[in-house]
């Protein structure tokens, strides 16, 4: 098991990584979450001073493990804070499962 800082590390490593092959272009950032379809609005991140700093709404998800740092999917806030985690970021876990996991109320009907 890695402690929470070895984590944090890995993990800067991979988006690192994911950031320098967007500035290469070998990299796309979609605007749309892959699991969710929706195209979020930027998000608003206050600075010290006050001072609004806008970033972009897609994140790079790691699902089949940081050591595979540019093999991302690409989605939203909202999807991203559910698949935290080790099963998420395993390559265990398709894209087709984490939607089920995430929507599980599209399959069932109408409780939304
Ligand atoms: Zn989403």
């Amino acid at each position: 098991m890695l402690t929470s800082n070895q984590r944090f590390a890995r993990n800067m490593v991979a988006h690192q990584k994911v950031k320098k092959a967007i500035t290469r272009g070998e990299l796309e950032r979609s605007d749309i979450c892959e699991l969710c379809g929706k195209s979020p609005d930027p998000i608003e991140v206050y600075g010290r001073d006050g001072e609004i700093n806008y970033r972009h709404p897609i994140f790079a998800h790691h699902w089949n493990g940081h050591k595979n740092a540019l093999d991302v999917w690409w989605i939203c806030q909202t999807c991203n804070a559910q698949l935290r985690g080790d099963e998420f970021h395993c390559g265990q876990i398709t894209k087709e499962e984490a939607r089920q996991i995430l929507h599980p109320r599209e399959i069932h009907g109408d409780r939304g």
